[in-house]
């Protein structure tokens, strides 16, 4: 940017002084523009995530807070339930270090939204039962090329998995799409946050390089606790 804007300058100072002046402009306007649409600290790459109205696990007062942005379709966001999630939780999050959120970024296929729209249906009818649809969602994922995650589906895993959860609810709130705009709220979120990719994992508003290392989770997670 600015040496586009050296190029313009000519040998009489006034110019120079005009196209100085409209470079701190422009740089000052994009900085204004960057913090307010990404909620970005430029300093570290950290970013201010909203974690309000998402479903989180463990102490509200934990020092960590860890997101993921998952997909219920996503191959890879299984195997980052069903091995760091697990050992997370077991580690940090049910010993008060972690508090764990869940935000959706459904974007592999329109049953994909579909299934969104049961996480939140079950959250707004019970907060708790959240995880346990996030548990059987992932331990019964079929086929990313495939449409399963239908309402027939998701009714039936619910009853089977979750009978604390109104299922004739549920069923309504999936026939009427009625949290859709919730879903593609989260969707919004996430790529507001620059996630381009399932399931993506921020701690302490630090994005992870490659969230199924748990090594490396592990590592952060304990710098995040030796600064509190
Ligand atoms: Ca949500």
């Amino acid at each position: 940017m600015a040496n586009k804007h050296k190029k313009k300058k000519v040998s009489i100072s006034t110019i120079t002084m005009v196209t100085v002046l409209v470079v701190f402009l422009g740089l000052g306007i994009f900085a204004i523009t960057q913090s307010m649409t990404q909620g970005n600290d430029q300093a570290g790459g950290k970013v201010n995530i909203n974690y309000a109205g998402q479903p989180s696990l463990g102490d509200a007062n934990a020092p960590v807070k860890l997101v993921e942005f998952g997909d219920y379709k996503c191959p890879s966001c299984k195997a980052f339930h069903d091995t760091v999630f697990k050992q997370l939780k077991q580690d940090y999050i049910d010993t008060g270090k972690v508090q764990f959120s869940f935000i959706n970024y459904q974007f592999l296929g329109e049953d994909s939204v579909t299934a969104g729209i049961a996480g939140e249906s079950i959250f707004k009818q019970n907060p708790q039962a959240f995880w346990k649809f996030y548990e059987a969602i992932y331990e019964n994922q079929g086929n990313e090329a495939e449409k399963w995650a239908t309402p027939e589906f998701l009714i039936d895993l619910t009853k089977k998995h979750i009978p604390e959860v109104n299922a004739e609810q549920l069923s309504k709130d999936l026939n009427s799409k009625a949290y859709e705009k919730d879903v593609l709220a989260d969707n919004r979120l996430a790529e507001s946050y620059q996630v381009d990719s399932v399931p993506t994992i921020f701690v302490n508003g630090v994005k992870v390089e490659n969230s199924l290392d748990y090594d490396a989770l592990k590592k952060m997670i304990d710098a995040e606790l030796q600064k509190k």
